[in-house]
């Protein structure tokens, strides 16, 4: 439930557990809907932004309502004609047990049924499409390509720093946590030994971004995939190279912020014919059937591999979450509701 709407970070006391006795069936006249078990839920950045009264990007939480996002979940009853009871779904849901989805706009079937269930909320679902969406329809990638992603160890950024390498670009990757801390060794570790990246780096422990930036392409940037925005943002428009392309995916040094920071030297973008472009995956979900052709195959070859943080039961949601904004998460940060 959302106690509290913020105003900028959030807290694990912005949100509470209520227990409420529900019908486990869907009411009469309730056509369209299904009534659902959440087994997985997904927490997400942008979450913290309806989270917020007003945001001017997405609807806000009510309060004292549940809070809402992407889940994997098992349908108990339905009055849609698309899903039938027993199926296994993903897509948009309560943060509770059981919900009754009558939205069912963003809702997809589980189609690989012997892939983790749990990849629904990641490579398989909306942070996937977000990361093929991004790097294949907003990066304009050619072979031997430089590339930069930041979050790089995250949901997003682990999959478009492996979609490069199979589209031959040299990739280098940035991960954070405290400085020096266990989490951090483990992200940049991970980034270079698991999800072959070219180079990684921890960027919270260098004080001057365009200094490690210069250090790591010395010879400039093709691609900049940006998750971060921010200062980081403002040193890369310094090291892009002419007819650079920067995805601006998100800006999650932001989400947290009640006066957003500036970036200056905009100026970059036309003296070295950058293309900077944003995007939103909800205005792409018709690829959806194409990218699973494309990730499942790479997925059971093991030619690309995916790293989760589970976190287990609903009451572990609200850190859950709020761990994202500290980077306190090492992969896809998962919640497991129940297994079946
Ligand atoms: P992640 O799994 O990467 O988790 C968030 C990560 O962001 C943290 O682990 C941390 O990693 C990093 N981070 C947190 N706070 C800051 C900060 N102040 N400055 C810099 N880095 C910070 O999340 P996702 O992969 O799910 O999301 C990545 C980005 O993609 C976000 O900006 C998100 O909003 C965006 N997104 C956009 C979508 C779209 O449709 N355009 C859809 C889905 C996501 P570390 O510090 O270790 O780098």
């Amino acid at each position: 439930i959302l106690s509290n709407y913020v105003k900028s970070s959030v807290k694990e006391s912005d949100m509470s557990l209520r227990t409420s006795k529900i019908q486990l069936k869907i009411p009469r006249g309730c056509d369209g809907a299904v009534l659902v078990k959440n087994l997985y839920l997904s927490c997400d950045p942008y979450i913290i932004q309806s989270m917020k009264k007003r945001n001017g990007y997405i609807a806000s939480f009510m309060l004292d309502s549940p809070i809402s996002g992407f889940g994997v979940s098992k349908v108990l009853d339905s009055t849609h004609t698309n899903f039938k009871t027993g199926e296994l779904v993903w897509g948009f849901t309560g943060w509770e047990e059981y919900s009754l989805i009558k939205d069912t706009n963003i809702l997809f079937k589980v189609h690989d049924k012997d892939l983790p269930l749990s990849y629904y909320t990641g490579i398989l679902g909306m942070p996937g499409m977000t990361a093929y969406v991004g790097f294949f329809e907003f990066c304009s990638p050619k072979k031997g390509d430089i590339m930069y992603v930041s979050a790089a160890s995250g949901a997003v950024g682990q999959l478009v720093g492996q979609f490069a390498k199979t589209a031959g670009c040299y990739v280098v990757g940035s991960a954070g946590s405290k400085e020096k801390s266990v989490v951090a060794l483990m992200k940049v570790d991970l980034l270079k030994n698991k999800l072959g990246f070219d180079e990684a780096f921890n960027y919270k422990e260098e004080q001057d971004y365009d200094a490690v930036l210069k250090r790591y392409f010395p010879d400039g940037i093709d691609i900049y995939f940006d998750n971060v925005g921010g200062k980081m943002l403002e040193a890369v428009l310094n090291n892009m190279r002419l007819h650079g392309r920067v995805a601006v995916c998100g800006m999650i040094s932001q989400y947290c912020l009640e006066q957003l920071e500036g970036v200056h030297n905009l100026l970059y973008l036309f003296t070295k014919r950058i293309r900077m472009e944003g995007y939103t995956v909800s205005d792409h979900y018709h690829l959806y059937p194409k990218f699973l052709e494309m990730v499942v195959p790479l997925i059971k070859e093991e030619k690309i591999t995916y790293v989760e943080d589970i976190a287990e039961g609903i009451e572990s949601a609200p850190g859950a979450l709020v761990g994202l904004y500290s980077g306190r998460n090492v992969g896809k940060q998962v919640v497991v509701v129940a297994r079946e």
